[in-house]
């Protein structure tokens, strides 16, 4: 096995081995451009190394034949007394993992090498600065001695000089600085700083494999979902210095502006001075445009360099950069991250200017990023005073006054004020006030904290674990410094940065969403570019995407929307929502009927409503299928609460003075009062058991389509039975159905072809799709009681319970109930699709889950062959790109 690539052996597709970093510079290099050279340790070295605790046996002797190039290449030798070749040994992961693991630099200095640096560069102080760096480096890097031991010394040798920045530090006090940071090593590493230049390139090398599994590099990786067993590469690189005097430097650039995508020069430059300058704030740095007057031969080169490599890449690239005397250099490139907006600005321009087509367009955005642009923001322009930050844990932009109990969160949001729930940190009895409030903000947790998790599940803006905030709940209030936010004081959080700001800042709304809305068009004068990007990335998805997209809507406002947002269709009426309210009450009754007669007059109520609910949604998607569910929930939810109305018969008994109707009701609700509500009498089995329910929600629907027919409309329901888990429950429910619509087709002579079919949303059910699929026209997929049921999780707890800890433990890196699981729920739902389609051969598959809109798992969908995913309304440009994006 080989284990040491030269940068001419490698290129950008061997992230997975060189790193990110490793494999860029190999790119480069084999483009020509110039790159100091050297040579990538693999990341299956590092492998072998975490795994067994040694290098591979075969390591050293390679390594010393790429060095031994390098040598020669060079034309001196690591460490050579009179002209030392220096190097860095750098980390690069496949996924970049900033500043989260080990590099040292300056590799091969030594007390012997020292002077011949110095006799070569002419400049005693740059020999003598980079060999206490190295020691400094190599010191609290590899030999783990704690870096204020260094940082003190360094001070303690300018206050002797009376010098403010290290820059006032002669050769001589250097020289000095070195003798005390050896001392330091000797005592806190119990060894001395290795001399053999060799020897320091080895412990190097093993201290970055080491530094893959440090505590931070862990906890980074479990927030970006990166897999902890890759391990990392390591970068041996001839050193070129950016300190060696005003004609030297280093800096960063971007190929475009990577906020914008607009291309120009976007950079910062700082001369006279190495890479960890730039980061440690030392001095200021130029824009690179001023390079131009600086050091024009190296700005035009650079120009160029970055041309070539955004026609190489085809994308947005960043640049890191040195000038050593005039000459530059390439340290890294890899293409950039982006803002959201800027990730479709820059599709379409490169789809404009011939580099990319529509389809690698697609690939170059997802449906988080344009989810996150249909959120509202604050206005750019307007002022506002910034308190604090945090983690942006759930986007959009909320405004209102701080509130730190969800007590008063409710009671305040009931009263029509917009309020901010701060807490410390919240736990589930903090739900209701979550919902109450516009946003939530805690100074503890992170982005799986309970906040963040729950902010996020209901679409809610939260910014937490905002250290610098003092949140004391008791005094009610919150502090930064001087300032303090007491209850009532408007303040406005940003979930999108994570920025806390002081009152009001004014809010605008997305113009992605407008766009979507039909309340500005592509084309106009107010479009900006991003709608444009948007309204075309959309077009290239509409035109390839296989699945369909439906709306999970029951109601008119929420169907236009929909069919705005480009839905087509309904895939999930959820009925129950119609009970609510007011009709609340027939229902009570109908629960209560004794008699049939009583019965018969309840379901007689609510006929003509649910009837008058269905014109008006069929109306709305005239055109289009709508896929009406039958009742599913317990009926207990439509009934009081228990403890509440035991309490009022109680109050009334002892009064004497018990209300008939309150008793009857107590003990229907005692009756139908379930351990396990969810696994209890709802769906299907409601259907079996209350006489003429479905019945009643049939013939509405049925009366409805023939009302519409006769209009002139074109109704398309189909009636969905939930909760199903055997075919013989299907059965039953199927004949009743067609009984009565047969009736309703008779009684209003208009032929109506409703279809009947079945969610598929228990275990049984997927398991017997083949069975079911003989009485079923069509199945939809419910996720999200299947993946309840699959797992054994409560669906409406374990979110707020001990999810946290499952996805702090990397049991899961997404809720199942957020991302579909492939492996478990995702395995029913294709092997239920197939063995369906094998009973019923064109059978139609859709799933009205929570998944439906969730970017990853509209690709599963799409895998598995289902026909449409249906959605919320807003989430549905989401699922259209997605799946536009799974068919390319
Ligand atoms: C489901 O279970 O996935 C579903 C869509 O039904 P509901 O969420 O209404 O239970
Ligand atoms: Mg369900």
């Amino acid at each position: 096995e080989k284990y040491v690539y030269d940068f001419t052996e490698g290129n950008k597709g061997m992230k997975g081995l060189l790193g990110g970093k490793g494999a860029n510079l190999a790119e480069m290099t084999n483009l020509k451009l110039p790159v100091p050279p050297g040579f990538t340790i693999t990341t299956e070295a590092c492998k072998v190394y975490l795994d067994s605790g040694s290098e591979p046996g075969t390591l050293r002797r390679e390594v010393s034949a790429h060095l031994a190039a390098l040598e020669e290449t060079m034309g001196k030798k690591l460490g050579q007394s009179d002209d030392p070749l220096l190097v860095s040994v750098r980390s690069g992961a496949k996924f970049s993992m900033p500043g989260m693991m080990d590099t040292v630099l300056n590799v091969g200095l030594s007390d012997d090498s020292v002077a011949g640096l110095a006799a070569q560069a002419g400049d005693e102080r740059f020999a003598w600065d980079s060999y206490r760096r190295l020691i400094q480096m190599f010191g609290t890097t590899v030999l783990g001695v704690e870096g204020e031991l260094f940082e003190d010394a360094l001070d303690e040798a300018k206050r002797a000089r009376g010098a403010v920045t290290d820059v006032d530090l002669d050769a001589a006090d250097l020289k000095k600085l070195v003798t005390v940071f050896k001392k330091i090593v000797s005592r806190e590493a119990g060894r001395d700083f290795p001399q053999d230049p060799r020897e320091q390139m080895d412990l190097a090398v093993r201290s970055v494999f080491e530094s893959w599994n440090t505590d931070r590099a862990k906890l980074y990786r479990r927030q970006e979902r990166i897999p902890g067993d890759l391990g990392t590469a390591v970068n041996i690189v001839a050193m070129v210095f950016g300190n060696l005097g005003p004609d030297s430097g280093t800096g960063v650039a971007f190929t475009r502006d990577p906020a914008s995508g607009h291309q120009g020069v976007y950079g910062d430059y700082l001369q006279n001075a190495q890479g960890e300058d730039v980061v440690a704030g030392i001095r200021n740095t130029v824009p690179l445009a001023q390079l131009e007057t600086i050091d024009k031969a190296s700005y035009d080169q650079l120009m160029q360099i970055m041309e070539t490599l955004e026609n190489h890449y085809l994308d947005l690239c960043d640049i890191e950069f040195t000038i050593e005397r005039g000459k530059l250099w390439m340290l890294q490139t890899r293409v950039g991250k982006r803002t959201a907006g800027a990730a479709f600005r820059i599709a379409t321009q490169l789809v404009d200017q011939g580099l990319i087509d529509e389809a690698e367009a697609l690939r170059r955005v997802n449906g988080a990023q344009l989810a996150q642009l249909m959120f509202p923001r604050f206005d750019d322009d307007a002022k506002r005073e910034l308190l604090g930050r945090g983690i942006a844990a759930s986007p959009g932009a909320a405004v209102g006054k701080a509130v730190f109990d969800s007590y008063t969160a409710i009671k305040w949001s009931r009263s029509g004020e917009k309020v901010i729930l701060v807490r410390r940190e919240t736990n589930p009895d903090d739900l209701e006030g979550m919902i109450a409030a516009e946003g939530i903000l805690t100074s503890r947790g992170g982005k799986t904290s309970h906040a963040a998790v729950v902010a996020r599940g209901m679409g809610k803006t939260c910014v937490c674990g905002a250290e610098e905030l003092e949140v004391d709940t008791k005094k009610r209030c919150l502090s930064v410094g001087s300032k303090v936010v007491e209850e009532g004081d408007v303040i406005s959080i940003d979930g999108s940065t994570g920025k806390v700001y002081l009152g009001e800042v004014p809010v605008v709304p997305s113009p992605v969403v407008e766009y979507f809305e039909g309340r500005m068009h592509a084309g106009a004068e107010e479009a900006d570019e991003l709608v444009e990007s948007v309204h075309r990335m959309m077009a290239y998805a509409d035109r390839r995407r296989r699945l369909r997209v439906r709306a999970n809507a029951d109601n008119t406002e929420d169907a236009l929307r929909a069919r705005r947002f480009g839905a087509q269709g309904i895939g999930l009426c959820r009925t129950e929502h119609m009970f609510l309210g007011e009709r609340r009450e027939m229902v009570e009754r109908l629960i209560l009927a004794d008699t049939d007669e009583e019965r018969e007059q309840a379901l007689g109520g609510l006929l003509p409503l649910q009837k008058a609910d269905f014109v008006e949604l069929f109306e709305a998607m005239d055109g289009l299928p709508v896929t009406v569910r039958l009742l599913d929930p317990p009926l207990h939810e439509f009934l009081p609460d228990i403890t509440e109305l035991s309490v009022r018969v109680a109050l009334a008994e002892a009064r004497k003075d018990p209300h008939e109707n309150d008793l009857r009701l107590l003990q229907a609700v005692h009756k139908l009062h379930e351990q396990n509500p969810m696994l209890g009498l709802r769906g299907v089995r409601l259907g079996l058991v209350v006489p003429g329910l479905f019945g009643m929600q049939v013939r509405a629907i049925a009366e409805a389509a023939a009302q519409r027919k006769a209009a002139k409309g074109d109704p398309r329901a189909e009636v969905m039975i939930p909760l199903v888990g055997t075919v013989q429950e299907l059965e039953i429910v199927r004949d009743e159905a067609e009984r009565v619509i047969a009736e309703v087709e008779q009684a209003t002579g208009v032929e109506l072809k409703l279809a009947l079919g079945t969610m598929i949303e228990l275990p049984r059910a997927a398991l017997t799709a083949a069975q079911i699929a003989e009485a079923a026209e069509f199945f939809s997929f419910g996720t999200n009681d299947l993946t309840q049921t699959v797992w054994g999780f409560s669906r409406d707890d374990v979110e707020a319970s001990f999810f946290t800890a499952y996805l702090e433990k990397g049991i899961f890196g997404v809720s199942p109930f957020e991302t579909i699981d492939r492996d478990g729920v995702g395995a029913l739902v294709r092997n239920a699709a197939e063995a369906g389609r094998a009973t019923r051969p064109g059978l139609k598959l859709g799933i009205c889950g929570e998944h439906g809109g969730d970017p990853e798992s509209v690709h599963f969908f799409h895998e598995v062959g289902l026909d449409y995913v249906s959605c919320s309304p807003f989430r549905i440009p989401v699922a259209r790109l997605e799946a536009g994006r799974a068919a390319v």
